[in-house]
């Protein structure tokens, strides 16, 4: 950037040593660039007063004139408060303070006017504002804010050194003023033409100085639009890169193997979904460059057969392929039923897992390393060193996020010269914005369509006093020869108590259901006992099974068609969504029962009603993101990604976002080095984004 953002934060005035020490440990702002993109994340209109009459716990925040008429210290010690009594013609209000209470009680005056500035709440019945800012007529008038105040982030740390938001919002100023003809365009100019974008100056200084809401609209979009251009930008010249430093093997055969299996084996149709999948992966494979693909598919979609299907054309080239899973359960469950599909045909397939005794291990590593495995299946086991592939073709992951990045990146690392080719598998619902960043490199296909005659789950959420008919539903159900999954909770923090949770519902629903064999399952039951369990369970031993999250991903139980999740309240949305796809799985009618207490906060009310209101896995990751957050949903945290947007925000600009894919993907077409004067800019504006985001789509 031109010189004079690149000035140090300690140099503006206002700030110094000391402030600029708390500015860069707290936000990283070390450069008056740092500062200036530090954008609020919202606007208070100082324009507007309320009656104290008006104010209510839930507004966000207020402005309101008044006087103090009287004050009290309540409390001791580290409890200790300062209330103040505040008043106008319509009422009276509480203002309170725990910290610098003496400064307060010093400064403050009984009866002289103040505009208070805060966010109400309520506490014990009463509306108070807690730290609110108060100032006299005088100083309000001297502020130098725009009409929109902007409201910055800040940390505890910075309020009590008074670098609170409004402290912030005073450096800004002092900045824009000082910056004023100095800010450089960071766009080619026929972009900026193109999309009527205003200049990166006008953007900046609107943000941050905000007169007329009308213009917030062409400044946030100017920023959003070049943030995630450049991500773009960055993904798209790593993944052009990377497609023509690695080559990839040549499938071009579709023969014996592949057609005789869809010919003659395949006991169903295709569903369109598969078909066009299926089309996507052949064309990967087919073009001398390493696939590199993520298949997305709501669980029962049927990814598997598409991943079987993938294999088979490599056995036909000639090739290996190795299908990892994340459990051992899911690895022998894959086993059985791709052994089950290719019964009668003459394929080697098979199974390595950490259980593996060490001399069927031996076998094994012999007949890969010869060649005569075709398939193999398995767990982490399958990439330790020892296990060495003749001529691996391919890789298929299956739920992809619960393997890490550097483990990928040790499967390529399988083939010396050209690496296989990968198809990641997930039953997760990526939003798709956040696809298009995370997994920007990589080429998705979705399957959305579930084979036909699945009946969808019925999904019912209720409260503690509905007990008694869910207990004569699950009678019926058992009765009728269903069998019933009951899920408790079981999150870290508090995993004794929950631990004792799952046990006595296991007690509970043994009394509950005298004449009916349980099972109960949980992460901390040793692996054998764990799997007897299950065992019994699958083969219908056991009608009930009692568990926590363990059977959350790929567990298939036909014949189970009712799940009840105890604390639904407590689960998040995704897992929820994948506990669901537990059920639904046979012919019958399947149903999924949300028990929760009665006391529900807002969101976990919203994911509940998402629950019972649709199957829709994409509408549901669409929710879970809204609600959580771009950077709290499962795979983001090991993408590698430096997840810091600054302003841009993944659940509500995807607009912006694809229209940000769209032009980047033109510029790098005409230029994919960025060579040309005009995008010479582009690559200065990359470069300066200096965050080690670099390495991780060399792997991923
Ligand atoms: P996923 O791995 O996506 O959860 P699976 O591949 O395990 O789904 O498929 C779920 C079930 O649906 C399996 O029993 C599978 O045999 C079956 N299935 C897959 N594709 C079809 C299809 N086109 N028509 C009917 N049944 C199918
Ligand atoms: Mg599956």
């Amino acid at each position: 950037m031109s010189e004079f953002l690149d000035q140090y934060i300690k140099f503006l005035p206002g700030v110094g040593p000391a402030k600029a020490e708390i500015l860069n440990s707290e936000l990283k702002i070390k450069t008056f660039g740092d500062l200036l993109f530090y954008f609020p994340y919202k606007y208070i209109d100082r324009t507007k007063f309320y009656k104290i009459s008006e104010i209510h716990a839930q507004m966000s925040y207020i402005q309101m004139k008044g006087v103090i008429r009287s004050f009290e210290t309540i409390g001791k010690g580290n409890k200790e408060r300062l209330t103040a009594c505040f008043c106008d013609d319509s009422g009276n209000i509480e203002l309170v303070w725990f910290r610098s209470i003496k400064w307060q009680k010093k400064n403050l005056r009984l009866n002289k006017e103040y505009i208070v500035f805060g966010k109400p709440g309520e506490f014990n019945g009463r509306i108070s504002i807690v730290h609110p800012e108060m100032e006299t007529e005088e100083e309000n008038k001297l502020k130098p804010v725009g009409l929109f105040q902007g409201y910055y982030i800040t940390t505890e740390k910075m309020k009590s050194r008074s670098l609170n938001s409004k402290a912030i919002n005073k450096l800004q100023l002092t900045l824009i003023n000082l910056a004023k003809g100095k800010i450089k365009e960071t766009l080619p100019e026929p972009l900026i033409k193109k999309l009527k974008l205003v200049s990166l100056e006008n953007a900046l200084f609107t943000i941050h100085k905000l007169e007329n809401t009308n213009d917030l609209k062409n400044a946030s979009f100017r920023l959003k639009f070049e943030e995630l251009f450049i991500v773009q930008l960055k993904i798209l010249s790593l993944k052009h890169k990377r497609e023509n430093k690695f080559k990839g093997y040549k499938f071009e055969h579709v023969g014996y193997n592949f057609n005789t299996f869809y010919n003659n084996f395949l006991p169903f149709e295709l569903t369109n979904a598969q078909k066009r999948v299926m089309k996507e992966i052949r064309r990967d494979v087919n073009c001398n460059i390493q696939m590199n693909r993520l298949l997305q598919g709501d669980v029962g979609s049927g990814k598997t057969l598409v991943a079987l299907m993938t294999m088979l054309l490599a056995i036909d080239n000639g090739f290996q392929s190795c299908f990892m899973a994340p459990t051992e359960i899911l690895a022998q469950q894959h086993f059985q039923s791709i052994s089950k599909f290719l019964q009668g045909m003459n394929i080697e397939i098979g199974l390595l897992t950490g259980s593996t005794k060490a001399s069927e291990r031996k076998i094994i590593h012999k007949n890969l390393e010869y060649g005569k495995t075709q398939i193999l299946i398995g767990t982490h086991a399958l990439i330790e060193d020892t296990v060495i592939f003749k001529n691996l073709g391919l890789v298929v992951i299956d739920e992809q996020h619960r393997f890490g990045v550097a483990q990928r990146a040790k499967l390529w690392q399988k083939n010396d010269f050209i690496p296989p080719h990968i198809l990641i598998m997930t039953a997760t619902p990526i939003p798709r914005t956040l696809a298009m960043t995370v997994y920007g490199d990589l080429n998705i296909s979705v399957i959305d369509e579930l084979p036909p005659g699945r009946k969808p789950v019925q999904t019912w959420h209720f409260f503690e006093n509905k007990r008694n008919q869910v207990l004569n539903f699950l009678h019926k159900q058992l009765e009728n020869g269903t069998q019933v999954y009951i899920v408790y909770p079981l999150i870290s923090e508090s995993e004794k108590m929950d631990l004792k949770n799952l046990e006595d519902g296991y007690i509970h629903t043994k009394e509950l259901f005298p004449n009916i064999e349980v099972s109960m399952v949980h992460g901390r039951m040793k692996p054998n006992l764990k799997e007897k369990m299950m065992h019994n369970f699958k083969t219908g031993k056991t009608k009930i099974m009692v568990a926590t999250t363990v059977i959350e991903v790929g567990v298939d139980v036909p014949n189970a068609s009712v799940m009840v999740i105890e604390s639904a309240e407590r689960f998040g949305l995704s897992q929820l969504h994948q506990l669901r796809g537990r059920v639904g799985r046979g012919a019958e009618q399947s149903y999924c029962i949300l028990m929760s207490s009665y006391k529900l906060s807002n969101e976990s009310r919203k994911r509940l009603e998402t629950m019972v209101r649709t199957n829709d896995g994409f509408e549901i990751a669409e929710m879970d993101m809204k609600l959580r957050g771009p950077g709290e949903i499962d795979g983001t945290q090991q993408s590698g990604i430096g997840f810091d947007l600054k302003i841009a925000n993944l659940a509500k600009d995807g607009k912006i976002l694809q229209l940000a894919r769209d032009e980047a993907a033109a510029i790098l077409e005409k230029d994919p080095k960025l060579l040309t004067d005009e995008n010479n800019i582009l690559l200065k504006n990359i470069m300066r984004t200096k965050q080690a985001d670099f390495e991780w789509s060399s792997i991923s």
